[in-house]
């Protein structure tokens, strides 16, 4: 049995509470749902000396409309709730769909929204007790000087394995952060680096405080697509969301595609809009689209032995997620995944 270490808690009752607890000691961290944190810190992957807990923050709990039609939805929000919440379900289905994939339905309750935005990036080399670790040598993300993924490496290549992110990504979300200089509004596009060992430009002691996403319209057509070991509980070994904005004529207008565990950072498919604008749902040259976003989508991804399932077989499995979930969001249906 892994034992927790021992560390400080605090509850604070205010995002400017918390932000100050937090600048006061040196290596402390948030803990939300706790879901990751703390088999993590049980890992001895993390040691902070003080957590600061955000669960008795009211003003980060909620989802609601705002009058300009935008919606925000707190950090602390639940998963579950943001999978079931009818207007996440009507606006945002893909969204609503990757809540609802995440672990399983126990984690969901914990869960938050932030925690999985915010989501250390994961690796089969790195997410292992610290007997394991040690055995191995360790490795540059911690405590190491060597990468077992790419040999030679000078950067960690941990993938972000967070099911929200991507579509999050598709729907240009904004995301609200307070540090001790005050709050900012960060696209949630510009967020990611391109690094596995952390791959987040978070400032020192920042809390994410919401997270907001413009209208969509009623021709919004979204789906999120999975690949895991087992339906019931894993991380994804691959994860595509798909955005499909369509015009008066039910054709699609605009179209978007960000994927997840593949790198330290999730990735937007290039050219995807290219494959499919102009087609109408429904018909051979929209399938025909399909097909062709998927193959681009092939020769744009190679899954690395970075997580677990070979990658060879990961590969092969990217364009038939991407093409399904494609089809799933022009039918207004997915999730796309196994059970
Ligand atoms: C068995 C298992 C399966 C899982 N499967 C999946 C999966 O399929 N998909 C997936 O995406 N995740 C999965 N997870 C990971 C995790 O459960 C989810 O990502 C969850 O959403 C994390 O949210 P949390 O609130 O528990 O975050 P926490 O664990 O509390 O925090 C995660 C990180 O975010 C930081 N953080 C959290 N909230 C804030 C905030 N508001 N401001 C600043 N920093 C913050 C924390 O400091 C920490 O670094 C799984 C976990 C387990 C144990
Ligand atoms: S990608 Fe390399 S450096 Fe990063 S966690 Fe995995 S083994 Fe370590």
């Amino acid at each position: 049995m892994l034992r927790l270490p021992k560390f400080e808690l605090a509850s604070p009752t205010t995002v400017t509470e918390a932000v100050a607890m937090l600048a006061s000691t040196p290596g402390s961290m948030v803990i939300a749902g706790g879901t990751d944190l703390l088999p993590n810190v049980k890992h001895e992957l993390f040691t902070p000396p003080l957590v600061v807990s955000l669960a008795d923050i009211a003003e980060l709990r909620g989802i609601r409309a705002a009058p300009n039609g935008w919606t925000t939805i707190g950090a602390m929000t639940s998963l579950a709730d943001v999978a079931a919440h009818e207007l996440v379900r009507a606006r945002f289905p893909a969204l609503a769909q990757a809540a609802g994939l995440v672990a399983g339905p126990q984690l969901r309750a914990m869960g938050t929204l932030g925690g999985n935005v915010l989501l250390d990036t994961r690796c089969q080399w790195y997410n292992q007790t610290y007997f394991w670790r040690e055995a191995l040598g360790f490795c540059l993300k911690k405590d190491g000087t060597l990468c077992h993924v790419v040999e030679g490496g000078s950067k960690c290549v941990a993938a972000a394995s967070n099911d929200t992110a991507p579509p999050l990504m598709t729907l240009r979300a904004n995301l609200v952060l307070e540090g001790p200089k005050g709050r900012r509004t960060l696209p949630i596009d510009d967020l990611w680096l391109a690094d596995g060992a952390y791959n987040k430009k978070l400032e020192p002691n920042e809390v994410l405080v919401e997270v907001q996403i413009p209208p969509t319209t009623a021709q919004h057509r979204g789906a999120y697509g999975k690949l895991r070991e087992r339906g019931s509980i894993d991380f994804p070994l691959f994860g595509v969301a798909v955005r499909l904005e369509l015009d008066a004529a039910g054709a699609v207008d605009t179209a978007d595609a960000v994927v997840t565990a593949m790198q330290a950072r999730p990735l937007r498919l290039k050219r995807f809009q290219d494959h499919l604008k102009g087609r109408v749902p429904g018909t051979e040259s929209f399938e025909e689209g399909a097909h062709l976003a998927a193959d681009s989508a092939y020769a744009q991804c190679h899954p690395m032995p970075n997580i677990p399932g070979d990658e060879d077989w990961r590969r092969e499995m990217v364009p038939v997620y991407v093409r399904r979930t494609i089809l799933a969001a022009s039918r207004g249906e997915g999730p796309v995944h196994h059970v």
